[in-house]
């Protein structure tokens, strides 16, 4: 880059070979010695290695400058390797890095677990910390088992809330769950998540019909429902905002079958789509919500949050928790997350995003919508989604391959949806009005000629 163009952090796309480059590719062998072979995709076309990342740029071990429009699986929403996030490191990495959570806890942890309380959409809220959003959603699970007596859960086709064994019981597709059925608790009942683009104006309608009847029902092994769980929007079932009003609906539903309602937020949260929490947006009305991502600001942290009427269905301590794990409450996660909160509330981060997404969404709604093969443009702040299909209707699975293209024009992006027929975007906040000219131009590109 020449004199006066911008940093590393806020720079378009600079490819000094075509990615994977032979650094990336050399590694790749190697990792492929090292590694079990089911994690990371290999084939000449991918992956790259990251190298370094700041803003929304990442440079790979070949030296070339990517644009990063995943934020590293929605994590670095506010940027990669932020000032707030390196001092928080830098200044708890000098005093204390782990410390014992649920036996002498840092005092971390009490300070995030202050400001955690605030986000609670309830009076009195109470949270339980975590890695990996996976243990989050496993937290709100045992949660709403103890709180309403009922093991059943109601999740939604498409959905995405982790793969450990106990999530992976509420992560409908197939792919994820066929070879562990036999370990995989059975008492969900899955119900369609509303996709008017397949299902055409019915399908909230329908939608809903299927969730009150299976409500009704119970679970597939008989076990009754006691937990509704749901994605705001759902992100890696491939952007799928709900039609207005279906969330509102669900919620009700739920109230009147006296299931508690789980909003997984690990991917929406804290200002992704435009609020601190996307329920907000989507007229959602949690008794539990789940964070994740974002929150650690790059370091792996989630948390558990519920009113307190809900949350003491879990018994007072009497020496050993019930539900803790060796890394609860860690002092350096904790430390960046109270930095990342001061931020999104000091610098109305949420409403930023908000801005950001619609400037984004508007600006690719236009070049893109009406290109041979795209079916839908589509997003809520800053996460969203390119759908792919035929004109008979037919879901076209091109994600992976505009991903693998787009990655030749510098552009880092991942395909999502069942079939992987849709091109998501969670950027990070902070593409300048270049960045984002640029992405739409070369997705059109991609696009039209992937497709
Ligand atoms: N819920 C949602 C909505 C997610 O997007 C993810 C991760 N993509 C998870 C849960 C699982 O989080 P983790 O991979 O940190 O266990």
């Amino acid at each position: 880059m020449g004199p006066g163009s911008p940093p590393f952090g806020s720079q378009l796309p600079d490819l000094r070979v075509r990615p994977p480059g032979p650094a990336s590719r050399s590694l790749a062998e190697r990792l492929r010695r090292v590694e079990s072979r089911n994690v990371t995709h290999v084939t000449d076309a991918w992956p790259i290695f990251w190298d370094e990342a700041a803003g929304t740029n990442v440079r790979d071990a070949d030296g070339n400058v990517f644009l990063d429009l995943t934020a590293a699986f929605g994590v670095a929403l506010f940027g990669h390797t932020s000032s707030t996030v390196r001092s928080a490191i830098a200044t708890q990495g000098e005093r204390l890095i782990h410390g014992m959570g649920d036996v002498h806890p840092p005092t971390k942890k009490l300070e995030l677990l202050e400001r955690l309380c605030a986000l609670g959409p309830w009076q009195d809220t109470r949270v339980v910390l975590s890695s990996t959003g996976s243990e989050a959603v496993e937290t709100a699970l045992k949660t709403a088992q103890l709180a309403t007596g009922r093991p059943g859960i109601l999740a939604f086709e498409g959905g995405y809330h982790g793969l450990t064994l106990g999530a992976l019981a509420v992560t409908e597709r197939p792919h994820f769950r066929a070879r562990f059925s036999e370990r995989v608790y059975e008492g969900v009942a899955f119900a369609p998540f509303p996709d008017p683009i397949r299902d055409g104006s019915d399908a909230a309608a329908a939608a809903l019909e299927a969730v009150r009847a299976l409500l009704a029902r119970g679970a597939p092994n008989g076990d009754p429902i006691g937990a509704v769980i749901v994605e705001p929007v759902q992100a890696r079932g491939g952007a799928r905002v709900p039609p207005a009003g279906f969330m509102a609906a669900l919620s009700e539903l739920a109230r009147a079958a006296d299931a508690l309602v789980i909003a997984d937020e690990i991917m929406t949260g804290l200002g992704r789509c435009g609020e601190t929490l996307a329920s907000t947006s989507v007229g959602l009305e949690p008794d539990i919500v789940c964070l994740g991502k974002a929150l650690g600001g790059g370091l792996p942290l989630s948390a558990c949050l519920a009113s307190a009427g809900v949350m003491d269905a879990w018994p007072a301590s009497e020496g050993e928790a019930i539900h803790t794990s060796t890394f609860l409450g860690h002092p350096l996660a904790c430390a960046v997350a109270v930095g990342v909160l001061d931020s999104l509330q000091a610098e109305a981060l949420p409403a930023r995003a908000d801005a950001e997404g619609v400037k984004l969404l508007g600006a690719m709604t236009e070049r893109l919508v009406d290109l041979p093969g795209v079916v839908d443009v589509r997003g809520l702040g800053l996460l969203l989604g390119i759908e792919f299909g035929g004109a008979d209707g037919r879901r076209v699975g091109a994600g992976v391959r505009v991903a693998e293209s787009a990655l030749l024009h510098g552009l880092i992006v991942l395909p999502a949806g069942d079939d992987g027929h849709v091109l998501e975007l969670t950027p990070p906040m902070g593409l300048t009005e270049d960045q984002v000219r640029y992405t739409v131009e070369h997705l059109a590109t991609v696009i039209e000629t992937a497709l």
